[in-house]
């Protein structure tokens, strides 16, 4: 119950995700996740950077709700993940972009984007109307093409068009699998430009890297996975930029020093 004088604006809302103690172990012993806790905020905009088999897609998988961890909690928006149906939980507004894409390369452009809206109830008219706002901000190489099947496009335009399936079901948090993947500077910083875009029309994003180079400069937090294990969490700004850069080819940072970070 609340208390008198209080109120609803100042009881803070249940935080997109809360993770804590969270640890998974595939078979045959192979460990990819140790004990993460981990918070995001609504609004912002985190990080997760990791060298090869850090545990990045297993924890992407965790966060979308694809894959139940082997011991820990995770809630979403104040509510317990259950993973009983083992698919990405698009009905609490979350939306995982896996790594890869996972597009449909024989259908069209349009049918893509479409499926990202398959559990919205809306004529065919205001789906149409939904996607011409939501592709707005796209480039005209994804908006003006439509009727062209996705595997027609190049590597960037597929992650754009991975990026508008996500957004086209107005999700409160989004989930990206090494987006930047293959891609040019160029092409990661459009894929970057509409998530800052998302972000400010009150999207929580996070987004798991190999590399930092380009998502630094769009970011608010950031979390360093070595070898299934958190190793430091902070504000952008509270690690240097060589140190985060350094992640991606050695996979680990020395001595870190924090300003309002936290090391471990
Ligand atoms: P990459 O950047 O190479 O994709 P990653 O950081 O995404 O790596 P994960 O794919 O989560 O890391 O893998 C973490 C660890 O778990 C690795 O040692 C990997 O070999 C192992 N692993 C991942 N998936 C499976 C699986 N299905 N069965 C067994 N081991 C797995």
């Amino acid at each position: 119950m609340r208390e008198a004088g209080e109120s609803a604006a100042t009881v803070p809302a249940a935080p997109p995700l809360r993770l804590r103690a969270v640890g998974h172990r595939y078979g045959a012993g192979v460990v990819a996740l140790r004990d993460i806790d981990l918070d995001v905020e609504a609004g912002t905009f985190t990080l997760i950077l990791g060298a090869n088999g850090a545990g990045k897609t297993t924890l992407a998988n965790v966060m979308g709700g694809m894959l139940k961890p082997s011991s820990g909690s995770v809630e979403a928006f104040g509510a317990p993940v259950r993973y009983t149906e083992n698919r990405a939980l698009n009905h609490l507004g979350i939306v995982l972009v896996p790594e890869r894409r996972r597009l449909f390369y024989r259908l069209t452009v349009r049918e893509n984007v479409m499926l990202g809206a398959y559990s919205i109830k809306e004529s065919r008219k205001q789906l149409d109307e939904r996607m011409r706002a939501v592709l707005q901000p796209f480039p005209s190489s994804i908006r003006d093409r439509l009727d062209v099947v996705a595997g027609s496009l190049s590597g960037g335009e597929q992650q754009l068009l991975a990026v508008a399936r996500a957004l086209i079901a107005k999700p409160r948090l989004v989930i990206l699998d090494e987006p930047s993947l293959g891609l040019a500077p160029r092409a990661i910083e459009a894929v970057y430009d509409l998530l800052a875009g998302a972000r400010e029309q009150g999207a929580t994003l996070v987004v798991i890297e190999q590399s930092g180079a380009v998502a630094l400069q769009y970011v608010s937090h950031i979390a360093i996975l070595e070898r299934g294990r958190e190793i430091y969490r902070g504000t952008v700004g509270s690690i240097s930029q060589e140190q985060i850069l350094a992640i991606g080819y050695v996979g680990h940072v020395e001595s870190v020093e924090t300003t309002s970070g936290e090391a471990s």
